[in-house]
């Protein structure tokens, strides 16, 4: 059979599943567990800015387990149909559980939500698709584990799908896709692999020890369209006797340079075990509040509204809140540490320190400083009803050196084509020791045609001048895939020729996620059947 090619997943009219693929699905996973019509509308992007163009998914299937994954990746093959499989698709800000061509079927894997394994004495759990950061946490906490989760801001995502996505939380094992360990992926032909040493059978050390013997190929299934990852194995590390919180605050814009260059070095000795997050005053407030109780004017937001944020908030122009772990007498040695360095470097800079112990009632820890304690929330998502309207908002995620030019040079950037827009410069930067992500959060009204044109705009134009300047984002919407991946274009796009080259082997028909990350099916070109 031929693979498909964009002009097969490209429907003419509305998206719609054809009653015998339907039916097959439900004779696959039972009536209850197929969505079509009116009921897919949960699972297109709710914070679209596309318009009429906003891909609805045909339908819908919720499998329970591995053996129905297995009989879906089948029916779709044999049916044609292309599947975009989610774990609890709250990639919000990056297109939900949005597939990237209509006519899709989602493969929302939810249900599949069992802690399958906590190992106190090494350190690990093995979780299933649909476990949430607050379900592992409150599975923790109620099974009385020693192990602390590590969660982003909003705790209803998954586990698995933001670590396939290579997000990111707050503790010293906040890089997600670096703190995974072991994996168990469905093929699109249904072949069931388990990676690591988990390719042993009844293997003691699944999610103990990468390698295995042989190539590792763990990387593959990362922000992929190779396979649907049923299980992962992920390194937590022990509640510590001790977190001292730090909130480090600078009073000028021009401190950016100095916080960067000041944290980076104590982050490479392992003085400050986590990532800091920095952001500039209006992604702080927005933490908080409406853009409307700061400023209601026209235009962006004026200095005043900025100075009168941090006057209210006991914050600064830039702020940083990072971590440090351990018993209390060595977190109190790194404090000193940290304390000199930051005298030294930046004499304005303010530091506020708060200390928590290991049994700490989460309902006591300020809830700015919940997720370094690895406590999930989801008081956040208030963000994105920043400017009013329906909420809304989109991120743009850039990599770029953890030094304070390129800090410097991604904020210029950034807030020049974002103000440019009409859009609030909020922003900020996730540094970690060798590699930092500035991220911009741009807040709009998704039912104001206006916003959503600009927003359709504005990502194009920070991709192009983020490229001139030789960065790329790491993370995108679906829309925007293709043109995110057309930067990633060394040696003639040789990367994405290779994975591509690797997707008609294992998917020859091309039926998982085609276009994800810019790979689609059809033949080793960057484009496909296209
Ligand atoms: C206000 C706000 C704050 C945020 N803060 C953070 C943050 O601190 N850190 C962060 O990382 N993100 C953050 N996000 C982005 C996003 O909400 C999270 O990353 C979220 O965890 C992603 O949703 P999910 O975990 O349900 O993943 P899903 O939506 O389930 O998965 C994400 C994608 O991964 C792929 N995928 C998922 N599961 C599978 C599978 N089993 N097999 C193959 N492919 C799969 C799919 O392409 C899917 O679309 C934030 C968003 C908002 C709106």
């Amino acid at each position: 059979m031929a693979p498909l090619v964009l002009a097969d997943v490209l429907p003419d009219g509305p998206p719609r599943l054809a009653p015998e693929v339907e039916e097959a699905l439900v004779a696959a996973v039972g009536r209850e567990h197929v969505l079509v019509g009116a009921d897919v509308a949960g699972h297109a992007d709710p914070f679209s800015f596309l318009g009429e163009a906003t891909v609805v998914p045909a339908g819908v299937v919720l499998p329970g387990n591995v053996e129905e994954v297995r009989a879906v990746v089948r029916l779709a093959g044999e049916h044609r149909v292309p599947l975009w499989p989610v774990s609890r698709g709250r990639n919000y800000g990056y297109g939900g559980a949005s597939p990237r061509v209509p006519g899709s079927v989602v493969v929302d894997l939810h249900r599949m939500d069992a802690v399958v394994e906590v190992d106190d004495e090494t350190g690990y759990v093995v979780v299933e698709p649909g476990v949430s950061f607050l379900a592992l946490a409150e599975h923790l906490r109620s099974t009385g584990s020693s192990l602390m989760p590590s969660v982003p801001d909003i705790g209803w995502g998954s586990v698995l799908g933001n670590a396939l996505e290579r997000g990111f939380g707050y503790t010293s094992h906040g890089d997600h896709s670096a703190f995974q360990c072991g994996m168990e992926v469905v093929l699109a032909d249904g072949t069931l692999v388990r990676t690591g040493m988990g390719a042993k059978a009844d293997s003691t050390a699944f999610a103990l020890y990468k390698g295995g013997f042989g190539p590792s190929v763990d990387g593959l299934f990362f922000q992929s369209n190779l396979g649907i990852v049923t299980k992962i194995g992920v390194w937590l590390a022990p509640r510590p006797e001790s977190t001292a919180v730090c909130m480090l605050t600078t009073p000028h814009d021009d401190d950016l340079a100095g916080l960067v260059d000041v944290l980076r070095p104590l982050m490479l000795e392992g003085t400050i075990q986590s990532n800091a997050v920095i952001g500039n005053a209006p992604v702080v407030a927005s933490m908080v509040s409406p853009r409307a109780a700061w400023y209601d004017g026209p235009g962006l937001l004026p200095e005043s509204a900025l100075f009168a944020m941090n006057a209210a908030m006991g914050t600064g122009r830039w702020n940083a809140r990072f971590a440090l772990y351990g018993p209390a007498s060595l977190v109190e040695a790194r404090l000193d540490v940290v304390r000199a360095a930051v005298e030294a470097a930046l004499p304005d800079a303010s530091l506020r320190v708060t200390t928590y112990g290991r049994d700490v009632d989460p309902a006591e820890v300020h809830p700015a400083d919940r997720a370094q304690l690895g406590i999930p929330s989801t008081d956040l998502i208030q963000m994105a009803a920043w400017r009013g309207g329906t909420p809304a908002h989109t991120d743009f995620s850039l990599v770029c050196p953890p030094t304070g030019a390129d800090a410097v040079r991604q904020r210029d950037l950034l807030r020049a084509r974002i103000q440019d827009e009409g859009f609030d410069y909020a922003g900020g930067f996730t540094l970690n020791a060798r590699h930092a992500i500035a991220l911009a959060l741009v807040a709009f009204d998704r039912d104001d045609p206006a916003d959503c044109a600009r927003v359709a705009a504005l990502f194009p134009a920070l991709v192009a001048d983020a490229s001139a300047a030789g960065y790329a984002p790491y993370r995108s919407h679906p829309a925007f895939m293709d043109l995110v991946a057309d930067q990633y274009d060394a040696n003639d796009s040789a990367l994405r020729r290779t994975v591509g080259r690797i997707k008609d082997a294992l998917d020859p028909l091309g039926v998982l996620a085609p276009g994800k990350q810019g790979i689609w099916p059809g033949s080793a070109s960057s484009r496909g059947g296209v």
